[in-house]
């Protein structure tokens, strides 16, 4: 990597994963990052490690020292909602009340530019606000709804993958594609206009099988194979009452999961929201064919769906990562996500509980989910060569969190902590290709700057 110009030196507590396959986090209490802009014009990370064994390298560039403070790689969410963002909260009796009574309103407001535009900017604040760069993101059926988020995205140079929603039946008015061959059409345009634009990504998105006619899943897998770097994300098995639906739409298809098969949808770069009722010929088929879940608990939990099956998804050997799943999911926080995504592991009924290692759950939620959207070594993690997004925690952000990481006596106690008792307020700053690009409003330690 030719690293040109804008050299600049990060000086705090890091964390950093050294295999990005590897849920195994290496912590230095006193650590150096040190980014530059590429010939390309991406900023990204020349070095990163230990403070004393870096520093003579770098001694002559501008410092930032966040003394008290720790860095660590921007979080990334495999799903998430921007259009649910006023939906979040809403209480409803499972999915599918959930969707006609909230989810499908919200959305139809989507078809004015203006609306789209407002909740965009203030969704991408919010994932910078709670430390997350990267998010797999739906948009609605509305092709404007796209054009405003990437263009909200492109503004703030962020890492961006979202797609509009392809639903041509069980759809209420205004938010229905009322011609199948047109939303195929309108998902090509807007490949071609925003896929590989700066650092934004598309993704095909079928809303659910139930909301798609063969026709157009069958559409949608053909634009899959015609433009193999771009995502394809939906939802699966993530309800009983969803499942039995399906079957009755698709009664020739062996599983949900088949139904998403026979259309061409499952390869590399396929993201599965939830993927909870499956069956363990549907996580090797997942796995043979290098498709991922998004696991999504504070979702589960809130909608009462069931709970991820973790032993299951290892032993078929199904990637994985975790995400908001925002409005469904009740929080932006992956230290919410995390926290949950332990408890449902726990819980797991009918089957021994797990107790989740802190370094895992941290991994899903950044390495871990970087390599599932088969972006490892992009973001996610804090390498030489990756991109330059990370977060500055902040762990003495309430009196408890003061108190109980000052008491931590492992590694995996003080990441633990902050999974529990954390929250947005953890999230010190959040810098965005080496631009500080949100900063907690609370008055706290540093940055020093000097060189
Ligand atoms: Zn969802």
């Amino acid at each position: 990597m030719i690293v040109g110009s804008e050299l600049h030196a990060w000086r705090a507590a890091l964390l950093w994963f050294p295999d990005p396959a590897v849920a195994e986090l290496r912590y230095c209490s006193d650590g150096l990052l040190v980014t530059g802009r590429d010939t390309h014009g991406l900023v990204r990370v020349v070095a990163s490690g230990e403070y004393a064994q870096l520093a003579p390298q770098f001694t002559h560039l501008p410092l930032t020292w966040w003394p008290g403070l720790c860095i660590a790689p921007g979080f990334v969410d495999l799903h998430v909602h921007y259009p649910q963002t006023d939906v979040i909260a809403s209480p409803a009796e499972g999915l599918l009340p959930w969707l006609e009574h909230y989810t499908f309103p919200h959305e139809k407001q989507f078809a004015g530019p203006e609306h789209a535009c407002e909740v965009a900017g203030f969704f991408l604040q919010e994932l910078l606000r709670n430390g997350v760069t990267t998010a797999l993101c739906f948009a609605t059926a509305h092709p404007e709804s796209v054009d405003a988020f990437m263009t909200a995205a492109q503004a703030r140079q962020l890492r961006m993958i979202v797609g509009k929603v392809l639903q041509d039946r069980f759809s209420p008015d205004g938010l229905r594609d009322t011609d199948t061959h047109k939303s195929l059409r309108q998902t090509e345009a807007l490949i071609q206009r925003w896929h590989g634009v700066d650092r934004l990504g598309y993704a095909i998105t079928p809303r659910f099988a139930p909301t798609s006619t063969p026709e157009q899943l069958q559409g949608a897998g053909e634009l899959a194979a015609q433009f193999p770097e771009v995502w394809i994300q939906s939802h699966l098995a993530e309800n009983v009452d969803e499942i039995r639906w399906v079957h009755e739409l698709f009664p020739q298809a062996r599983s949900y999961l088949d139904v998403y098969d026979r259309a061409g949808l499952l390869r590399k770069r396929a993201v599965y929201a939830h993927s909870i009722h499956l069956d363990d010929a549907d996580r090797r088929r997942m796995a043979e064919t290098g498709s991922v879940a998004a696991i999504s608990p504070t979702s589960n939990l809130f909608l009462g769906s069931g709970f991820f099956d973790y032993a299951a998804a290892d032993r078929a050997q199904l990637r994985y990562g975790l995400a908001s799943d925002v409005g469904g999911g009740t929080s932006f926080s992956p230290f919410h996500t995390m926290h949950a995504a332990y408890t449902v592991a726990r819980q797991n009924v009918g089957r021994p509980g797990l107790s989740l290692a802190p370094e895992h759950l941290w991994w899903q939620h950044t390495a871990g989910a970087a390599q599932a959207l088969g972006l490892p070594g992009t973001v996610g993690n804090l390498l030489p060569g990756g991109e330059a997004d990370f977060v500055v925690l902040n762990p003495q952000a309430t009196p408890l969190l003061a108190r109980r990481t000052a008491q931590a006596e492992t590694l995996a106690e003080w990441l633990f902590a902050m999974i529990v008792l954390g929250d947005d307020r953890l999230i010190a700053h959040t810098v965005v290709q080496g631009q500080v690009a949100l900063s907690a409003a609370v008055p706290e330690a540093g940055p020093t700057i000097g060189t």
